[in-house]
């Protein structure tokens, strides 16, 4: 296995940055959470960031993290994990099974999945609804134009314990326009989470209000290129 980078001292560069962001906006650090994201990585880079104190964690493949976190969930029960990645109807039940927040619901066909998923478990994880505000095309996320009446059905229709939204700008823009309009469409629905930020912007995201900041890279390291 190749050695793992020290991952304590990115955790503790990173939190810094974070209380620093959190200064200059004038806010509370407490209220951003950190999601360490450890997708493609291995257990045992998710056990040393366990040790320096970090419990929440992001994956985006249900079948990665389901292969990898139930046992350490069994020796760490303040561990919480996010499913961050575009979720297909099949892997809507292991993913209710596994998560404690689910943060990419952007279609009808899931939210039906999901909340069927839910009954049959017993298991009501946080959901967030992914908005693509870049209106990209090959991104996941319901679009800027159906977000509104999305976010009402997933909520009313669907039954679904929707807390907040999650967005991935687009990587060529400025990320402050859509994480603020992220914000302005979570307040108007009285949404409290806003998921935005990753290692390359989640200082602004934390400008423009981000309650939950998605980070990998500047904790775990590259991704192997072909992940
Ligand atoms: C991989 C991923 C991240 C983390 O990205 P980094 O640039 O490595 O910090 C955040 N959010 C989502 C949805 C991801 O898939």
């Amino acid at each position: 296995m190749a050695d793992l980078p020290d991952i304590a001292a990115n955790l503790a560069a990173i939190r810094a940055r974070i209380a620093e962001a959190c200064r200059r906006a004038g806010r509370d650090a407490a209220a951003v959470t950190l999601v360490a994201v450890s997708k493609t990585h291995p257990a045992e880079a998710v056990l040393a960031a366990l040790a320096a104190g970090q419990t929440v964690f992001g994956e985006n493949r249900v079948q990665e993290a389901a292969a990898k976190f139930p046992p350490l969930r069994a020796a760490h029960p303040a561990l919480r994990l996010h499913i961050i990645g575009g979720l297909q109807t099949n892997k809507a039940r292991d993913a209710v099974r596994i998560a404690d927040v689910i943060e990419t619901i952007d279609r009808p066909r899931l939210a039906a999945a999901v909340a069927d998923a839910m009954a049959k478990e017993g298991r009501r994880p946080d959901c967030l609804v992914q908005v693509n505000t870049g209106d990209e095309a090959q991104k996941n996320g319901v679009p800027r134009a159906g977000a509104d009446a999305f976010i009402r059905a997933a909520r009313e229709e669907y039954g679904l314990p929707v807390t907040g939204l999650m967005c991935i700008p687009p990587v060529d823009q400025d990320p402050r326009p859509h994480f603020a309009y992220l914000r302005a469409l979570a307040a108007a629905h009285g949404l409290g989470v806003l998921s935005m930020g990753m290692s390359g912007d989640f200082e602004a995201a934390i400008a423009e209000g981000a309650t939950h900041v998605r980070i990998g890279t500047a904790i775990f390291g590259h991704r192997p290129a072909a992940a």
